[in-house]
C-alpha cells in the first residue's frame, strides 16, 4: 500500500486554524484591536462597512513594525510577545499565540500599512487568502492600519452563516465595549458605514462607563477598591435601583482582559441579596489585578473563561467588597439613614408629658445585610397589628422622622392624644398619612417627603408571604363556599398543571375536573376570596409572560405572578389604618424598596428639591 499521509499546505492549515479564531467580523475586530493595544497605542479607530462583510479597518498609533516584522507578522506561530514556554506564566499582553494575523489573512483580503517610530518610511503589504500579493515601501504615519476586506470570500459556508447586519454589529459593539472598558486611558472610535457608534476620548473608568452606557448608570455607581496580597479588586458596582432583568452591563476584567466568570458573578449577586429583587442583575465593572502566574490564561482564543488558582479566596474578597461598598455608600435602602447620627426632635416626648417614646438608636455601623428580619404575615386586608419587628425596621429606616412630623404638625392640644397610643407601635393616626389619588401614600420623613406606591407595596408584601408559604409548604387553605371552575386550552393546560402542586402548597385547593377544566375549591387564607378565578387567571397570564426570564426560578415566578394578581389595585381607597399597616408590613419585608417585578416602591422627594422648587 502506498503512503497516504502528507502535510497540509500552509494556506489550508491556516484556514483550519482560522475556523477556530475567526468566527465572525467581531473576532477580526477583537484581534486587531488587541494587537493595537499590545503595540502601545493610545488611539484606536475602527471603521466598519456592511457589518464587516465588506471592510474592517483598524488604525492605531502604536509602535508599528519594521519591514521584516511586517512580513513575519502574517506567519503562523509568529509572535513578538513570548519566546519560551516559561513566558506563558507571565503573560502581560493580550495576544501571544501568533496566529491571529495568519488566520485573518487566510480567509480575507488584507492590506496593512505600518511604520515604526525610528524609521523614515513605512511598509505596505497586501495578502489575500494567505498569498502575498505585494509588499512595498510607503509613506505612512507611525503606527499600523489594517484593512480587512471581503471576509470569508473563500469560505462560502462561513460567509453564509453570518447573521443579519444588526447582529454582527452588535457583536462588534460588544467587543469594543469590552476593550474600551478595560482600557479607559486609550481613546476608541467605532464607525459603521461612516456614521459614528462610539467616539470615546481617553479618560478614567467612571467616565468611560458614562460615555458608553449613559448617565443613568454612570451616576449610580458605587466604587469598589480592595487591595490584598493575593489580588487587587477595583471598579464600580451599580446601585441596586439601576438593576435590570437582562444582562448587558456586567463586566469582569483580569489584568485588562475581559472574562466571563459565572462563579464570581454569583459572589456579586450574593452581595446584593435582599436589597434587590432576585430576578434582576446589577451592573458591575470589576477589574482584578493579579500576578499572571496565578491565573491560567492559556485558554482558547475565543473563550473568555479564565481559571484562578485561588478561586474561593477571590470569591470571598469580592463578595465582601461588594457588601462593604453597598453598605458604605448607603444605597441600602438608600433612603433616609442619617449616618452622622444626630436626629433632632423638636420637642422631646419625655418632657411633653412623661410618656416615653420608642428609643431609636442610630447605629452608624448598621449592617443592612444582617440576618434576622422576619417577615410578618399580616392577615387579610393587612389589619393593623404590626409585629414589633415592623416598628424596629421602620425606626431603623426612617429614624424618628415620622414622629417628628406628628409633633410638629399636631396642634398643641392634640399632642397628648397622640402620645397615648402604644409607644412601641409607629402606626398611629398621628402619622398623618396622605393618600394621593388612591395610588400613593405620602408621609414626611427626615429628609423630605416619602412617597409609597400602594399597589407595588402590597405586591411586595404578598410576594414575600407567598415565598414563605411556598418554601415551607405550609399554606393555610380556606375552602370556598362556591367552588369555581376554570377552563384552559391544550397548551395552557400543560403549563398550568405544572403549577398546581406549588399552588396547592401555598394554600390553594385546585383539582383537575376533566381535560382542560379545573376546580378551585379553596384559596390561601390571606387573599381575598371574592375573586379566586380572576386571581388564578391573572397569575397564570403573568406566569406565562415571565416564562422567558433569565432566571428560571419557578417559585419566584409563581409568587410574583400571584402577588401581582392578588394585590390591591390603584384606585382602591385605603383607610388611614390600612395605609399605616401596609407601610409597616412593607418595612418588615426583606426588600421593601422594590416590587417583585423590580419596580421602585418608595421614593423620597428630598427637602432640598422642595426648597429648590420653591425658590
Ligand atoms: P500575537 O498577537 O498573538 O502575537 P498576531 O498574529 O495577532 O499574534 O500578531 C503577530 C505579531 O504581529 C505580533 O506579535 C506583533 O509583533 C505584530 N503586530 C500585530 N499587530 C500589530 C500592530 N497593530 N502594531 C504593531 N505590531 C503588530
Ligand atoms: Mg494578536
Amino acid at each position: 500500500m502506498s503512503d497516504i499521509i502528507h502535510l497540509l499546505t500552509d494556506s489550508v492549515a491556516n484556514q483550519i486554524a482560522a475556523g477556530e479564531v475567526i468566527q465572525r467580523p467581531a473576532s477580526v475586530v477583537k484581534e486587531l484591536v488587541e494587537n493595537a493595544i499590545d503595540a502601545g497605542a493610545t488611539k484606536i479607530q475602527v471603521n466598519i462597512k456592511d457589518a464587516g462583510r465588506t471592510l474592517i479597518q483598524v488604525t492605531d498609533n502604536g509602535k508599528g513594525m519594521s519591514p521584516t516584522d511586517a512580513r513575519m507578522a502574517f506567519e503562523r506561530h509568529a509572535t513578538s510577545k513570548i519566546h519560551e514556554a516559561a513566558d506563558l506564566f507571565a503573560i502581560k499582553t493580550m495576544g501571544f499565540r501568533g496566529e491571529a494575523l495568519a488566520s485573518i489573512a487566510s480567509v480575507a483580503d488584507v492590506e496593512m500599512k505600518t511604520k515604526s517610530e525610528n524609521e523614515e518610511i513605512g511598509t505596505s503589504i497586501h495578502i489575500s487568502g494567505s498569498e502575498l500579493l505585494n509588499q512595498e515601501a510607503v509613506a505612512t504615519a507611525t503606527g499600523t492600519t489594517f484593512m480587512v476586506k471581503n471576509l470569508f470570500f473563500n469560505v462560502p459556508a462561513r460567509r453564509k452563516f453570518l447573521k443579519t447586519n444588526t447582529t454582527e454589529i452588535r457583536h462588534i459593539m460588544n467587543e469594543i465595549q469590552r476593550v474600551a472598558l478595560a482600557n479607559p486611558e486609550i481613546s476608541f472610535s467605532l464607525y459603521h458605514n461612516d456614521s459614528p457608534i462610539y467616539d470615546l476620548p481617553a479618560t478614567n473608568l467612571k467616565k468611560r462607563i458614562v460615555h458608553i452606557f449613559g448617565n443613568s448608570i454612570g451616576n449610580n455607581l458605587v466604587p469598589i477598591d480592595v487591595k490584598t496580597s493575593i489580588i487587587n479588586i477595583s471598579g464600580f458596582i451599580g446601585d441596586p435601583k439601576m438593576s435590570r432583568k437582562s444582562f448587558g452591563e456586567q463586566f469582569f476584567f483580569v489584568n485588562g482582559r475581559y472574562m466571563k466568570h459565572p462563579f464570581f458573578h454569583k459572589a456579586i449577586m450574593q452581595g446584593y441579596e435582599k436589597i434587590m429583587p432576585r430576578d434582576l442583575v446589577p451592573a458591575y465593572f470589576i477589574n482584578f489585578s493579579i500576578n499572571p502566574s496565578s491565573i491560567d490564561i492559556n485558554i482558547h482564543p475565543t473563550k473568555t473563561e479564565i481559571k484562578f488558582e485561588n478561586e474561593s479566596a477571590v470569591w470571598q474578597l469580592l463578595q465582601a467588597a461588594v457588601r462593604e461598598g453597598l453598605g458604605k455608600f448607603n444605597v441600602i435602602p438608600s433612603i433616609d439613614f442619617d449616618q452622622e447620627g444626630s436626629i433632632d426632635i423638636p420637642m422631646s416626648p419625655k418632657s411633653a408629658d412623661g410618656i416615653s417614646m420608642p428609643q431609636v438608636k442610630i447605629d452608624p455601623t448598621y449592617n443592612p445585610f444582617e440576618e434576622g428580619k422576619s417577615v410578618s404575615v399580616p392577615s387579610r386586608g393587612f389589619s393593623s397589628n404590626p409585629e414589633k419587628t415592623n416598628a424596629q425596621n421602620w425606626e431603623k429606616l426612617y429614624g424618628e422622622s415620622a414622629h417628628d412630623f406628628a409633633f410638629n404638625t399636631k396642634p398643641e392640644n392634640e399632642q397628648s392624644s397622640f402620645i397615648e397610643h402604644d409607644a412601641n407601635t409607629p402606626v398611629e393616626q398621628g402619622r398623618n398619612l396622605l393618600l394621593l389619588k388612591n395610588k400613593y401614600i405620602l408621609t414626611p420623613v427626615k429628609s423630605g417627603l416619602m412617597v409609597i406606591d400602594q399597589r407595588r407595596a402590597h405586591q411586595r408584601i404578598l410576594f414575600e408571604q407567598f415565598m414563605v408559604t411556598l418554601t415551607n409548604e405550609e399554606g393555610y387553605c380556606q375552602q370556598l363556599l362556591f367552588p369555581q371552575t376554570i377552563e384552559m386550552n391544550h397548551a395552557d393546560a400543560a403549563l398550568f398543571e405544572t403549577m398546581i402542586p406549588d399552588l396547592n402548597s401555598i394554600g390553594f385547593d385546585i383539582r383537575e375536573f376533566g381535560p382542560g377544566t379545573y376546580i378551585i375549591n379553596g384559596i390561601p387564607g390571606f387573599i381575598d376570596d371574592s375573586n379566586a378565578k380572576n386571581i388564578i387567571e391573572t397569575a397564570f397570564a403573568q406566569y406565562k409572560e415571565s416564562a422567558g426570564n433569565i432566571k428560571d426560578e419557578t417559585k419566584e415566578k409563581l409568587a410574583t405572578s400571584l402577588a401581582i394578581a392578588s394585590s390591591i389595585g390603584y384606585g382602591q381607597q385605603l383607610t388611614q389604618e390600612e395605609a399605616g399597616s401596609l407601610i409597616d408590613s412593607l418595612f418588615a419585608c426583606h426588600t421593601p424598596n422594590y416590587s417583585p417585578s423590580g419596580k421602585l416602591i418608595i421614593e423620597i422627594i428630598k427637602l432640598e428639591e422642595i426648597e429648590k422648587r420653591l425658590k
